[in-house]
């Protein structure tokens, strides 16, 4: 039976009206441990890749992208310009003169962004990595990678292995509690 007929609940012992504190201790970290696993769990599900294709390695991403591997059940879709893009997928030979245009490209997308380096012309040059005099050694000389693909050319399924790979390293990530300023 209540002791306060106004308010349905017993009155505060004397010295303590005060609404509580609000809690700062392992509660709270619950709270904003979890904002970080949701955050990072819509991200890794809607990759929405820059189809950046150069050369051969860019038939084997339409492949991926086809019905046949359905990329779409990942969440990655891909987008035509780099301002609706998460995620640049690297697939094919970078020469010096497309260097500035690839900056250019990484540039204009949203942070968070990720990279994918698709085959062994991005990851190191490849077969180009001798004798040319206009191949880039691999695209993290220009922009950061997140996740390298070996092979010349890569099949869908090591493609899908990579987007795999980098929804792992997404769900890592510290987006509220711990993240660097
Ligand atoms: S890694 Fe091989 S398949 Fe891919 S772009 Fe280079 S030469 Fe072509």
């Amino acid at each position: 039976m209540s002791n306060d007929p106004a308010h349905g609940r017993p009155p505060a012992p004397p010295g303590h009206g005060a609404a509580p504190a609000p809690a700062v201790g392992p509660e709270a970290h619950v709270l904003v441990g979890n904002a970080d696993l949701f955050v990072n769990w819509s991200r890794k599900s809607s990759l929405w890749y820059l189809l950046f294709a150069t050369a051969c390695c860019g038939i084997e991403l339409m492949q991926a992208g086809a019905s046949r591997y359905d990329l779409d059940r990942f969440g990655a879709v891909f987008r035509a310009t780099p301002r609706q893009s998460d995620l640049m997928l690297v697939a094919g030979t970078i020469t010096h003169k497309m260097a500035d245009r690839v900056k250019r490209l990484y540039d204009q997308m949203p942070e968070p962004k990720y990279v994918i380096a698709m085959g062994s012309c991005a990851n190191t040059g490849g077969p180009f990595y001798k004798d040319s005099y206009c191949v880039v050694k691999g695209v993290d000389l220009l922009i950061p990678v997140d996740v390298y693909i070996p092979g010349c050319p890569p099949r869908p399924e090591a493609l899908i292995d990579g987007i795999l790979r980098l929804q792992k390293i997404i769900m890592k990530k510290k987006n509220v509690y711990g993240a660097k300023a």
